[in-house]
This record gives C-alpha cells, sequence and structure tokens, in this order.
C-alpha cells in the first residue's frame, strides 16, 4: 500500500501514523521528492482500513497495492483447496474444489418424505454427489412457504441415510446451528451473506459452508464475507454465484460468469454456480450448467422437481430429475475438453 503525502509529513504525523499501524504489525518506509513524500506500507496491510489513512490529514491520497483480504486469498494460498466431505465412517462422500467438477441438486425447499426421498434415490443414480434441500427458508414475503423447519431437517436426514448422499441446507441464523449436526455442509443464503454475527459464528466451526454471493453485493464484498468465516478459524468455505441483480428484469437475476473467473483468480476456494436462483427460468439452466463450467467454475447447485406445479417454492426455475442427467451427461463429456 502506498500513501501520497500533501507535504512533508512532520515528525508528529509519523508518529501517529506508526501508533496506528504497527499495531497490525505494518512498517513505513518514507521517500521525499519535491516537497511530498511517498510512504510505501509494508506487511499486512489488508488489516489497514483505508478510511482511517485517509483522515490522517496529511495524506492526500491512498494506493491500494494489494487486497483487502488475506485468508481466502491466493497470496495465503496457492494451490485451490478441495474440500472433502465425508461419510459416517470417514469415507470420502464427495470432494468439492480442485478441479472436480460437482453436481449438487434437489428440491429448493424440503416438503414431504415421498417428494425428498424418491428425487434423492433418483438423482444419486443420476451422478449427483450432494443433496439440496431448504427446510429454513428465508422468504422476500412474508406470506410464502417458508420450509417445514426442524421437520424438514429430520427430511433431509432420512435421505441422507437412504441413499448415502451428504446434505447442503440453509441456515437462517445462529441460533439454529443446533439442528445442524448431521447436516454435512451449511449454506449461508443470498440475503445473509453480510450477517457478520452468522459469518463469525460459522468461522468458530470447521463444518464446510457455502458462502452465497449477496444479490447486490460486489466481488470484494463476497470476498470479505469469506474472509469473515476464515478468519475466525473455518478453512472450508465454498463460494457460490447465485446471480446479481442489475437493470434488466427478463430473468430473476444476472449470472456473473466473470465473477467466477475473477474469483477462481483471485482466490483458493472452489465456487460452486447456482443457475436456478439466479436465472429464475428452467429453460436456462442446461446453457448455465455448461457456461459454468467453461468458465472454471467448481460445480453447480441446481433445484430439481418432479412435480413442479406442485411445489410451494421456486417451481418455475425448477427442472425435471431426467433433465438433471441429461445436464450431468452433457457436462460430464466437455469437462475433458476443458482440462487445461
Ligand atoms: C436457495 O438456494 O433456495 C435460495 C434461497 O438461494 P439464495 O439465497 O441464493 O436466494
Ligand atoms: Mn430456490
Amino acid at each position: 500500500m502506498i500513501l501520497l503525502s500533501k507535504c512533508e509529513p512532520t515528525e508528529n504525523d509519523k508518529k501517529k501514523l506508526s501508533d496506528y499501524i504497527s499495531k497490525y504489525g505494518v512498517s513505513a518506509e518514507y521517500f521525499y521528492s519535491a516537497g511530498q513524500a511517498i510512504i510505501k506500507l509494508s506487511g499486512a496491510t489488508f488489516a489497514l482500513d483505508e478510511n482511517v489513512l485517509k483522515s490522517f490529514p496529511f495524506v492526500e491520497r491512498v494506493f491500494e497495492t494489494s487486497e483487502p483480504f488475506h485468508f481466502v486469498s491466493r497470496t495465503y494460498k496457492k494451490e485451490d483447496t478441495v474440500i472433502e466431505i465425508k461419510g459416517e465412517k470417514g469415507e470420502r462422500k464427495a470432494e468439492i474444489g480442485g478441479g472436480n467438477f460437482t453436481f449438487i441438486a434437489g428440491p429448493c425447499a424440503v416438503e414431504s418424505y415421498e417428494q425428498i426421498t424418491s428425487l434423492a434415490k433418483k438423482l444419486k443414480s443420476f451422478g449427483v454427489t450432494v443433496l439440496r434441500g431448504g427446510a429454513f427458508k428465508p422468504r422476500t414475503s412474508p406470506y410464502t412457504f417458508h420450509g417445514l423447519n426442524e421437520e424438514g431437517i429430520e427430511l433431509m436426514k432420512e435421505a441422507k441415510r437412504l441413499t448415502g448422499l451428504p446434505v447442503i441446507s440453509e441456515i437462517p441464523g445462529e441460533s439454529a446451528l443446533k439442528y445442524f449436526d448431521d447436516v454435512d455442509i451449511l449454506q449461508i443464503g443470498a440475503r445473509n451473506m453480510q450477517n457478520y454475527a452468522l459469518l463469525r459464528e460459522i468461522g468458530g466451526i470447521s463444518k464446510p459452508v457455502m458462502l452465497k454471493r449477496g444479490m447486490s453485493a460486489t466481488i470484494r464484498e463476497w470476498l470479505l464475507s469469506a474472509e469473515y468465516i476464515m478468519k475466525y478459524g473455518n478453512e472450508n468455505v465454498i463460494l457460490c454465484e447465485r446471480g446479481i441483480r442489475t437493470f434488466d428484469t427478463e430473468t430473476r437475476g444476472t449470472i456473473d460468469f466473470s465473477a467466477v473467473a475473477i474469483v477462481k483468480e483471485k482466490s483458493h476456494l472452489p465456487v460452486i454456480v447456482d443457475p436456478s436462483n439466479s436465472t429464475g427460468n428452467r429453460k436456462l439452466v442446461s446453457p448455465s450448467v455448461l457456461a459454468s463450467a467453461c468458465f472454471g467454475a467448481d460445480g453447480v447447485i441446481v433445484e430439481v422437481s418432479d412435480a413442479p406445479e406442485e411445489t410451494l417454492c421456486d417451481g418455475m426455475q425448477a427442472i425435471s430429475s431426467r433433465e438433471m442427467r441429461d445436464i450431468i451427461n452433457e457436462t460430464n463429456k466437455i469437462l475433458p475438453l476443458l482440462k487445461k
């Protein structure tokens, strides 16, 4: 990080700057030119607050030369993080990241025993390796279906027991953590991406977590939310691009495919794409899965229903289990061509 001063800093200016930056183990070197100073800051500069630096009266400008996050960055870890999902006997059930393309699929919301167990069996036979299903459903409207809650988690556990598939489900807040012991991956939804109390709490455990991008969040804000989880100790973070809000209303959201490639460059964490909640249109799911693979994603999370007209949540974007089978087969054909 580089600071440019308005005039030559006094000894008092230097002391004040040093008092602030030394708390983070950052040091300053001064280079003088034409009555100004160029100040090079070295060390853990990601921990410094740009606005605090700008508030020093002698500072004219602040130039960021590195990212404001550390643990999620490729500087902290060069190689891709691979998150292993293990079964009860320690056997490997799924590997997310590092060149594997993971198919996560299931209903938007768990609605009944029959729905989740029959879907889970079919999806497993088609090559899905993680079952999704929302039990707690934070919804935009207070009048829509909000999930079966604890009963929904019990049904996910039943589907897991019958098929051996690991399961992912959305955690609505810290107080619900007690229900998630047998859930293999916690999902933090788009609406909770900046729920810092929740991020800190999940940072304190080691369970894999999939952090969805907020619908109006920049890539930097998304990665800073992931940084919270990692800073508090949980390294098992998976990122999920789920579409952002743009000016267009033809689709529910706009999948930011470039974000996938950018994040893969900046971070070692796996990136999954959600083509269902981002497009809101089942016709766009198949091409979006193929595009996700082309942009370097580590997998997809897809909403599936064999009775979309009866489902209580997001039926318009659900594909059938047979379509999911076809998508898996198509994607598996192109994956070898994409391997570098
Ligand atoms: C979901 O996965 O069903 C969901 C609600 O997603 P998001 O948080 O991305 O809206
Ligand atoms: Mn949904």
